[in-house]
C-alpha cells in the first residue's frame, strides 16, 4: 500500500510583529488559533477538571500521552471506543506526543538500538519496546489530529558525540515514521534536536524539513539547560523552521519563556507546568508566581489574581484556597489547575491579539517587566525571612521538579 499524502494543515499567517506571527490552520475537529498553550492531559485527562470546566478555558488544542496511554488503558480499547475523541468526549484538536521523552526520562534503563527504545514500565517493570513503526501505529489507533515523529531526546549536558548521534538517528527514525503511516487525516510533526549546539540543531532543522512534514516542533529543551540557553537555542533554531508551516517548542511553560519564545517566531507550546504547580499551590499571577501556603494569605480576601477572569478568581478568596490547600481538599487541585491553565491558555490568547492589532512589543515587555518585578519582591521578602531557608529548599525542588527530564508521572 502506498503512504497516503500527509493532511494539508492550510496553515496561514495573519498578522506579524517581528518574528512574532498570529496564525491559523485547520484540523479535522476544527481550527487551530496560534500563538497557543496546550495544556497537557497526560492519562487523557487534565487531572481534576471537567470537559466542561476544559471548554470553558478554551484551549485550542490538548495534549495526550502515547506511551501512558499505550499501557493503560492501550491503543486498542481507545480505538475500538471511538479513538481519543469518543473515549474523553472532547470533539476538539487533539495532539498525541510520541512516547520518545517518556521513555528517554526512564535513561538508566532505556536500551536506545536502530530499531527504538526497550524499557522497563514505570508500573509494573514489565518490558516494553517503543520503535518509530510502534509509534506510529499506537498513534494512529489513538486518532489525535496532529502527532509527533520519534526522536532520540537527551537530557543536558550532553556530550556532542551523543547529542550527534541523536540528531541522525532521530532524522532516521522520522523518516520511517513517515513511510508507514496509513492515514492521511493526521499531520505528522517532526522534531528537531541537537541540544544547545547550534551546528546540530542546524543539521536537524535541515534534514527533518527535507522530509516535507506538515510541521516541526524544537524538541529536546527545558530538560536541564536553563533559561539563557533555551532562548539562545530557540532564537537561532525558530527561523531555520518553514515560515509557512506552524513551529512548537516543546515541554516549556514558565509565562516569560513562553512569551518570548513567542517573540522569536515559535506557535505552539505544551507544558505540565500550569497543572503540576497548581496542584501544589504555585499560582500565575501578573505580579509572578503567587505562594497560596503563605500565611500572609491567611486572611487574604483578595483573588488570585484581579486581572484573571477564571472561575476561581471569581469566586473564591486567597483565604480560602489556602485553607483548601493546607487541609488537602481535593478542590485545592481542582481550582489550582484551573487558574493556572486558564491563565496560561488567556496569555498565548492576549499575546495573538497584540500581535494582530500591533501592540504585541510594548505589551510583552510591560507584561515581563510587571511579572519580574513580582518575582524579584518575593525573593528578596524571602530573604529577609526567619523560614527563608526551608522554604528555598521546598521552591528549589520544586523548580527541580519543573524541568526533571526524569519525572513520568507528571500532569
Ligand atoms: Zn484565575
Amino acid at each position: 500500500m502506498p503512504t497516503p499524502p500527509h493532511p494539508d494543515l492550510r496553515f496561514r499567517i495573519e498578522a506579524q510583529a517581528g518574528a512574532a506571527r498570529a496564525a491559523r490552520f485547520e484540523t479535522p475537529h476544527g481550527s487551530v488559533e496560534t500563538p497557543a498553550f496546550m495544556p497537557v492531559g497526560t492519562k487523557a485527562s487534565l487531572r481534576g477538571l471537567t470537559n466542561a470546566q476544559i471548554e470553558a478555558i478554551d484551549p485550542e488544542v490538548l495534549l495526550a500521552n502515547t506511551y501512558h496511554l499505550h499501557l493503560r488503558p492501550g491503543e486498542t480499547r481507545i480505538r475500538e471506543l471511538g479513538g481519543l475523541h469518543g473515549f474523553t468526549g472532547w470533539d476538539r484538536p487533539i495532539l498525541t506526543d510520541s512516547g520518545g521523552y517518556q521513555v528517554f526520562s526512564l535513561a538508566e534503563r532505556a536500551q536506545v538500538t536502530e530499531d527504538g527504545v526497550r524499557v522497563k514500565s514505570h508500573l509494573d517493570g514489565a518490558p516494553l519496546f517503543l520503535g518509530p513503526e510502534s509509534v506510529m501505529q499506537i498513534q494512529e489507533a489513538l486518532g489525535a489530529d496532529l502527532i509527533m515523529a520519534f526522536d532520540h531526546c537527551l537530557g543536558l549536558p550532553a556530550p556532542r558525540e551523543a547529542l550527534a548521534d541523536a540528531v541522525e538517528r532521530t532524522t532516521r527514525w522520522t523518516r520511517r515514521c513517515a513511510e508507514v503511516r496509513t492515514r492521511d487525516d493526521q499531520a505528522l510533526l517532526g522534531i528537531v534536536q541537537g541540544g544547545t549546539d547550534a551546528e546540530l540543531r542546524a543539521q536537524s532543522a535541515a534534514e527533518l524539513i527535507a522530509l516535507d512534514l506538515p510541521g516541526y516542533a524544537i524538541g529536546g529543551l527545558a530538560v536541564g539547560e536553563g533559561g539563557d540557553l533555551l532562548r539562545k537555542t530557540v532564537a537561532h533554531t525558530a527561523p531555520l523552521l518553514p515560515a509557512d508551516k506552524p513551529r512548537y517548542l516543546m515541554g516549556v511553560g514558565p509565562p516569560l519563556d513562553l512569551l518570548d519564545s513567542v517573540a522569536l517566531g515559535v506557535d505552539l507550546f505544551d507544558c505540565v507546568l500550569p497543572t503540576r504547580n497548581g496542584r501544589r499551590g504555585f499560582l500565575y499571577t501578573h505580579d509572578g508566581v503567587l505562594r497560596i501556603g503563605a500565611r500572609a494569605h491567611e486572611d487574604d480576601q483578595g483573588p488570585v489574581d484581579a486581572e484573571c477572569a477564571c472561575e476561581v478568581c471569581a469566586t473564591y478568596t486567597r483565604a480560602y484556597l489556602r485553607h483548601l490547600f493546607k487541609t488537602g481538599e481535593h478542590l485545592a487541585v481542582t481550582l489550582g489547575s484551573l487558574h493556572n491553565v486558564h491563565f496560561l491558555v488567556t496569555l498565548l490568547k492576549r499575546a495573538r491579539a497584540a500581535i494582530q492589532d500591533g501592540t504585541f512589543e510594548t505589551w510583552h515587555a510591560t507584561f515581563s517587566a510587571r511579572y519580574a518585578a513580582g518575582e524579584a519582591a518575593w525573593r528578596k521578602a524571602h530573604a529577609e525571612d526567619p523560614h527563608a531557608a526551608r522554604r528555598s529548599r521546598e521552591a528549589q525542588a520544586a523548580r527541580r521538579t519543573e524541568t526533571s527530564p526524569g519525572e513520568i508521572d507528571d500532569a
